[in-house]
């Protein structure tokens, strides 16, 4: 059996943003360990450098003529419709090339759910093709149910004239209006078309999620009973395989001033590799940290302020607190910071790496959700896990001082942090043998063994 694994080779491709090139690549490493060879495809844009954790990989890029701002400029939902009508016909040319020159069969593409082109070109092919969702479970029921619930005025709420976004969606509690993983960005019409296909399973002979079983079994049942194909819940993917996949170079000294920290002392301020601030959140943010009189280590992404470089904005007197009680950073090594003793805290845009990643430290979270799937992550760190506090409305000094204190010093934050290494626990459990993630990994590469 080895030996007939170690011949076949599986095509990936991922969606080139940080926060779905990463479980891919943990499970390209998850798959080479099993005995798979590995092609990546990529998108030109935003295409990852490979690391030495990929020495043995084939990486192959296919031409498309976005620039380097399309993501910035046209929001994610128009941007994924974009790149999916670009590289329809690359990805294409790049499969038959594949094929020709491939001396061990391609057994299988697996392509994240937002690169549904991928499809059609393994079908003309007659290539098996499984599907990737780097998002939780729950985005995925709610992505799916979209169309009905707009055909049955459902969600019509979300339009104007507002009123009812606070109301709980009727059989998707505690989901709200508001946390529908629409993005305000984006018209009606285009987040349903993207999401129709995203859920869309066409050809795929099964459905991979990077989640786990312990976290959001209702909608892994909802998922299985709805899709009538196999659905893997393998992840936490981390927890799997460890890869290194920064597309941005990590600042490590952040490390050793955390080693000065004392333990649970240090609230991580981060909010992902695409969302967008305004220069007013940053300065509420700035100015209620400094209040909290909490220790922080903030990352401040170049470009993630509308209208500046970096932290050019931010008062000197700022600056000279922060050198006192925090710490800035323009991008982190945050796997290993949330592993640090001194993180007791984790303000976080709630994307799904960062959720799991938060949950798999055992690190309680502030949620600051943006937009689409972030919102419902954070409605169910709160409400459904109770390890979150989520902050709403307009980002002010006196909301962020609030929610740190009530996370960092109040009783109601160690009660979190308690529940949150109860579900690390279980996190850790469910990836070692015997665990359901395990074994869900196990029956898909006995699945993909069959191709
Ligand atoms: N990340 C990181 N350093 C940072 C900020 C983020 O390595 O300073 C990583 C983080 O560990 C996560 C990914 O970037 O794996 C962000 O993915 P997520 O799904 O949380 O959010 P997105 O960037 O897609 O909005």
């Amino acid at each position: 059996m080895e030996e007939k694994t170690a011949r076949r080779r599986v095509v990936l491709v991922p969606t080139p943003a940080q926060g779905h090139i990463t479980p891919m690549m943990q499970l390209a490493k998850t798959l080479h360990l099993k005995g798979f060879s590995i092609t990546v495809v990529q998108t030109k844009f935003n295409h990852f450098i490979p690391s030495d954790d990929f020495t043995d990989f084939q990486f192959v890029t296919i031409p498309e003529s976005l620039p380097k701002s399309a993501l910035k400029d046209l929001g994610p939902i128009q941007f994924l419709l974009k790149l999916n009508k670009e590289c329809q016909v690359s990805f294409k040319e790049c499969l038959s090339q594949l094929l020709l020159q491939q001396s061990n069969e391609i057994s299988c593409v697996i392509y994240d759910e937002f690169m549904y082109f991928a499809e059609a070109a393994a079908k003309e092919f007659k290539l098996p093709n499984v599907i990737l969702s780097t998002t939780s479970a729950t985005a995925f029921v709610c992505r799916s149910v979209f169309d009905k619930l707009y055909a049955n005025n459902v969600m019509a709420p979300l339009e104007e004239p507002k009123g009812k976004e606070n109301e709980l969606v009727p059989e998707f509690h505690p989901l709200r209006y508001k946390d529908f993983p629409v993005s305000r960005w984006a018209s009606t019409e285009s987040t349903m078309e993207l999401y129709r296909n995203t859920v869309d399973k066409r050809t795929a002979s099964s459905v991979i999620i990077n989640t786990a079983s312990c976290l959001e079994s209702s909608s892994l049942s909802f998922l299985q009973q709805q899709l009538k194909i196999p659905v893997y819940p393998i992840g936490p993917l981390h927890m799997v395989a460890s890869a290194s996949t920064s597309l941005l170079e990590e600042n490590k000294t952040c490390i050793e001033w955390l080693n000065k920290q004392k333990k649970n002392s240090v609230i991580f301020v981060s909010m992902g590799s695409v969302a967008l601030m305004q220069i007013k959140e940053v300065m509420e943010t700035a100015l209620g940290l400094d209040s909290s009189n909490q220790q922080f280590l903030w990352v401040i992404r170049p470009g993630s302020v509308r209208g500046s470089e970096w932290i050019e904005y931010l008062p000197k007197e700022f600056i000279n607190i922060i050198t006192g009680r925090g710490y800035i950073v323009k991008w982190a090594p945050q796997k290993e910071v949330l592993s640090h003793p001194a993180v007791g805290g984790f303000w976080s845009h709630c994307g799904w790496n960062s959720t799991l990643e938060s949950i798999g430290e055992g690190v309680p979270m502030i949620c600051k959700p943006f937009s689409t799937d972030q919102k419902v992550n954070a409605r169910y760190l709160e409400c459904v896990w109770k390890i979150g506090i989520q902050v709403e409305g307009e980002l002010d000094r006196r909301a962020v001082e609030r929610a740190v204190t009530r996370l960092m010093v109040d009783e109601e934050g160690e009660e979190m942090r308690k529940r949150a290494v109860s579900l690390k626990e279980q996190l850790r459990a469910s990836v070692k043998s015997g665990g359901s993630s395990h074994n869900s990994l196990e029956e898909f590469v006995n699945f993909m063994r069959t191709l």
